[in-house]
């Protein structure tokens, strides 16, 4: 009698239990799921490293997400040309002038495609390029849409549409890239080397608290704070992508590259605000989000780093301001690799603020 005596309970338990379930993924919790086909099919290419250095061509995964993802990743400007083949109207990008120098990175995977080295003025209205970054970095189809056939370029890295190749361009080449500025993204050569707008100095550091989406934001609006970068740290595999660490196999956490002025704010400022940021209590784990990919910890560059992230963490300890032990590693850092281009400013992106959201 007893096991059926409440069968309408039950199942208002269980409904409960699945609402709360889809609200907490909807709200907090992020997909993390392998390309389609499980397997993590690798190519080769040239990364940017941290400090704005092409890396050696190294073998990287491909990034593969389903249609419905991308949209709701890069919104419908970014996706209807990279994902739909569209193009933008002429002389109304935003890189169709100007000749900053730096890298232009993918928009949907932040892979580097383009340098200013090789930019001129063509006088079409495009970005224009006489070279690639890197050959390996760029993908050519044919295309013989609207009665033309045209060489369309293609990131070789997660597929997005990015303009096409005509045989008209300047020397050494005699080729011009004609890029969709919507395809793109900008990164100052000078930020990556530690340089402010006036030319004074940077300096970097590396902080790990849980979801990189809401401590990059944190940072981002900081005093003294010139750029923040969603990125992979303290793992083993170089130039990872977000679906390898988050499977766990790469060792990496995520992170955030932190270029402040340290006329404007010191290190040790910075690291006062990481406590106030996230909880460093929790081993591997943050909120919600569970994994090693989400351990607390702070990457330092020299001894003085080190020192000064110790005393810091000491004190904390000391202080009684939480009643759990502070389990914040604080390791080397050797090595801090850009996440995707969709990763980065997120929240701002999204409209969110805090902590993670989900990816449908
Ligand atoms: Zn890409």
């Amino acid at each position: 009698m007893g096991a059926n005596f409440y069968p309408e309970a039950k199942k208002v338990h269980a409904l409960l239990f699945l609402l709360l379930l889809g609200t907490h993924f909807l709200l907090y919790g992020r997909v993390c799921e392998a390309a389609p086909g499980g397997a993590m099919e690798q190519g080769t290419f040239v990364f940017l490293d941290e400090w704005g250095r092409p890396s050696a061509p190294t073998k990287g995964a491909y990034i593969r997400m389903r249609n419905e993802q991308w949209r709701y990743l890069l919104g419908e400007t970014t996706y209807a040309i990279t994902r739909e083949a569209g193009t933008e109207p002429p002389f109304c990008g935003r890189f169709a002038a100007g000749k900053e120098e730096g890298f232009y990175l993918c928009g949907d995977c932040g892979l580097p495609l383009f340098s200013s080295t090789a930019k001129y003025v063509s006088g079409t209205g495009w970005p224009s390029f006489f070279a690639p970054f890197a050959p390996q970095n760029i993908r050519q189809s044919e295309d013989r849409s609207h009665g033309m056939v045209r060489e369309e370029i293609l990131c070789a890295r997660c597929g997005a549409h990015l303009g096409h190749l005509f045989p008209d361009g300047p020397p050494p080449t005699g080729l011009r890239y004609c890029i969709n500025s919507g395809a793109l993204v900008f990164v100052p050569e000078r930020l990556l080397q530690g340089k402010g707008k006036d030319g004074n100095p940077l300096e970097r550091a590396v902080f790990a608290g849980g979801c990189y989406w809401g401590l990059e934001q944190k940072f981002e609006k900081e005093r003294g704070v010139k750029a923040a970068f969603a990125g992979y740290s303290g793992g083993t595999v170089p130039f990872p992508t977000y679906q390898e660490v988050c499977a766990g196999r790469t060792g990496h956490a995520e992170a955030v590259l932190v270029l402040f002025d340290p006329r404007e704010v010191s290190y040790e400022e910075l690291l006062a605000k990481f406590w106030d940021f996230h909880d460093p209590t929790t081993l591997n784990r943050q909120g919600p989000d569970i994994g090693s990919q989400y351990r607390s910890g702070i990457f330092v560059y020299d001894e003085a780093q080190r020192k000064a992230a110790e005393r810091s963490r000491q004190s904390l300890a000391e202080s009684g301001r939480f009643r759990a032990p502070i389990v914040t590693e604080i390791a080397p850092e050797k090595g801090f690799f850009f996440a995707e281009e969709y990763q980065q400013r997120y929240n701002e992106k999204h409209g969110l603020s805090g902590g993670c959201g989900r990816i449908p």
